[in-house]
């Protein structure tokens, strides 16, 4: 009898296990860290969720191919959760043959006004919105509702995350502006390899110049880094900016080229553009990162 007991236990034990209502985690794949970070924020404490990010500290969403991995993890995923607005340049197709309902482009929810266009590319728009943090706070708004519609039995937990975010967003987003009015106006200007913070400069008063585009995948010559190097030299700026995710080198030819002028040039340091720091880190998370990119910036200019 008790050797019938056992084997029963062990027979629903297994049963249990393989039953996909009782143990399969609700799986959210995301392109960047900075969605994983909003989706990870947004459903804190909800049970049998999983978030997954493809894009490691460092990555460069621009030129990222998916690996096998990532291509088993996004067919896998049941949601997966992208910038879209073409950041994911090289990943695109990927989310056009998952089905629609399981696919969500988070910042294509802004509307056209909202957006800055490319100049690069004709009817584009600059994906780097997360630098504006009340786009970002929108965007979290909408990420929200559609992971409550995923988890509706978690909504109440899904909707107080988002206010206390949402609210740290904008704690955020006014230090930002009142750091940033300290510089004096002349110095206000950023300047890095490429144009990630078109966004950040609207939002917060200052001038941006990149070297590259708001793609990274478009080549830059000789000739764009005299027209920035000499853009410099007028506006008498003291310090420019290597990003986490961009190659130091071509803003170093920027800095020679400044230099051969007889000008002084300082690296002002790191930015992060479009990828978290690592994790355990200060720039791990989305705040901290953009929190870090403050006194970076703040400490070069001021
Ligand atoms: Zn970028």
């Amino acid at each position: 009898m008790r050797h019938l007991a056992a084997i029963l236990l062990l027979f629903f034990t297994a049963w249990a296990c393989n039953s996909p209502q009782e143990s399969k985690a609700y799986t959210i794949v995301c392109t960047t860290g900075m969605l994983a970070d909003a989706v990870s924020v947004l459903t804190e404490g909800v049970d049998s969720i999983e978030v997954k990010s493809l894009m490691g500290p460092g990555t460069d969403p621009h030129l990222y191919k998916a690996t096998q991995g990532d291509v088993f993890a996004l067919s896998r995923g049941d949601l997966i959760v992208y910038n879209g607005l073409h950041l994911e340049g090289k990943m695109q197709n990927l989310f056009h043959k998952l089905p629609p309902e399981r696919v969500y482009a988070a910042a294509e929810v802004l509307a056209d006004s909202m957006l800055i266009n490319a100049s690069e590319f004709e009817e584009a728009y600059d994906p780097h919105v997360w630098f504006d943090l009340s786009l970002w706070s929108t965007i979290c708004e909408k990420l929200s509702q559609r992971l409550q519609l995923a988890k509706p039995e978690a909504a109440d937990i899904i909707t107080k995350n988002e206010s206390a975010y949402r609210q740290a967003l904008m704690e955020a987003h006014q230090t930002a502006i009142k750091t940033l009015s300290e510089i004096p106006e002349k110095q206000r200007v950023l300047v890095t390899a490429h144009d990630a913070f078109k966004y950040f400069g609207k939002a917060y008063n200052l001038e941006v110049r990149g070297l590259q585009g708001i793609s990274t995948t478009a080549e830059f010559g000789l000739r764009d880094i005299s027209d920035l190097a000499r853009f410099i030299n007028e506006r008498g700026i003291k310090a420019v900016f290597v990003e986490s995710s961009v190659s130091p080198k071509a803003i170093e030819a920027v800095q020679e080229a400044v230099q051969r002028d007889g000008n002084d040039l300082e690296l002002g340091g790191e930015l992060y553009s479009d990828a978290l720091g690592r994790e355990g880190t200060e720039a791990g998370n989305f705040l901290g990162m953009f929190y870090e990119n403050l006194k970076t910036i703040e400490e070069a200019l001021r």
